[in-house]
């Protein structure tokens, strides 16, 4: 390797220089600009995508959407799969199936996509942003506990916040960039408040943690096919769930709440036309053929990340939690805390090298939209987006030959 690292003549000075080498060497020769995460489609995702056209099987019935619903039951252990047009329309509808109503409050951690928030509001109901741990990049459960103990009460009809009056029904936990939150203690938290789990785990197909996959720990959990996810039908989603009741209603919920007959065109309630079409589904199969090469592959790129950066002293790579395996879907440069100052200098020189990083999502209790919503202090989120920067990630970075 040709890395010879610049010694700053000042220590206290950031090296920017060294962090733009460090990252040139685990691009190496890739096309510049080089995306935050690309998706890669092969011979089989077009033999199946090819059957749909050629059976005239497009749209939404067709084999292959039970069939990618059973690949994702297997390959995550979970009971029930079904598929959904996006993430986000999972995340709305598991919500509601939850018993989530408007004017609820739906506890979230204040930095994920915007989509979790939104999927709230679609909902309803009003998201309640409460502070991250670096731990794991995911919502802290004890500061949850502390949170909650100071600002709601046990009525019969649920958990209320006091100060504004109204129900809080359930917690999404964000399992960001492909980290594990603590279930376990996450869980006891949820319990200990009643409050419904539904696991974003959008981020996190193919992630482990104490050897369960993420997206079985919640009583529901979604799942993201965009195209930057870890696994794409073009656009796609999946709830999953242990619960046979709750999976026939999800099913029937988001399928136009249609009942089912040979040819009567029945409904009984407001439905929702949610489901994703076979021939994204039949990416999807493609795609799962691959998911353990690709979790592999994108583990093998953080390898690389963590050796160049590992005993950097101005920033490093975070490294999986205990307990977890991290699907890695993005990899994650963090700033030492002197430094936060210079994140956006950073963004700028890797943009100008043709190295597509970027920031944090913006925090959600800092959108315009979510201002004025519930929270508690949130100081490790704004540490977090001060200091973090997300690398290119996409999995053949580490495969092709360059
Ligand atoms: C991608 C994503 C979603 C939404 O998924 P879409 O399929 O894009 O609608 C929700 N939450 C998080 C954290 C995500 O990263």
């Amino acid at each position: 390797m040709s890395h010879s690292p610049v010694i700053a003549d000042h220590r206290a000075e950031f090296d920017l220089r060294a962090v733009l080498e460090a990252v040139d060497i685990v691009l190496a020769s890739a096309t510049r600009p080089v995306a935050l995460h690309e998706p890669r489609l092969g011979t089989r995702e077009r033999e199946l995508v090819l059957d749909c056209i050629d059976t005239n099987w497009v749209s939404s019935a067709g084999k292959y959407v039970a069939h990618f619903e059973q690949m994702v039951a297997a390959a995550t252990g979970a009971r029930h799969a079904i598929a959904i047009i996006n993430g986000t329309a999972a995340l709305h509808a598991a919500l509601l199936l939850e018993g989530v109503r408007a004017d609820d409050e739906v506890i979230l951690p204040s930095i994920t996509f915007v989509a979790t928030a939104n999927a709230v509001s679609h909902a309803g109901a009003v998201p309640h942003f409460v502070d991250l741990t670096w731990n794991t990049l995911g919502l802290d459960p004890a500061a949850l506990d502390i949170h909650l103990k100071e600002v709601s009460v046990r009525r019969d009809a649920g958990l209320f916040n006091k100060q504004t009056g109204r129900r809080i029904r359930a917690v999404v936990p964000v399992h960001i960039f492909g980290h594990p939150v603590d279930m376990a203690a996450l869980l006891a938290v949820a319990e200990k408040y009643g409050l419904v789990v539904v696991e974003d785990a959008t981020e996190s197909l193919g992630s482990t943690w104490q050897g369960q996959a993420c997206g079985t720990f919640g009583h529901s959990a979604v799942l993201s096919f965009n195209g930057n996810k870890i696994i794409t039908t073009g656009g796609g989603g999946m709830i999953l769930t242990d619960d046979g009741a709750y999976a026939t209603r999800a099913r029937h919920f988001t399928t136009t709440a249609k009942k089912s007959h040979a040819w009567s065109f029945d409904h009984d309630e407001v439905g929702y036309n949610y489901r994703l079409p076979n021939i994204n589904a039949a990416l999807g199969c493609g795609q799962m053929e691959r998911l353990s090469a690709m979790v592999e592959a994108k583990r093998e790129l953080a390898g690389r990340y963590l050796e160049v950066f590992d005993g950097f002293t101005n920033a490093g790579i975070y490294r999986e939690p205990n307990g977890a395996r991290s699907n890695y879907w993005l990899n994650t440069l963090v700033l030492d805390r002197e430094y936060a100052g210079e994140r956006d200098r950073l963004l700028s020189a890797l943009h100008a090298n043709g190295v597509h990083a970027r920031p944090l999502w913006t925090p959600m209790h800092l959108l315009p939209m979510y201002r004025n919503c519930p929270r508690s202090r949130l100081p490790v989120a704004e540490d977090m987006y001060a200091r973090c920067i997300n690398l290119p990630s996409s999995p053949f970075l580490a495969t092709d030959k360059q």
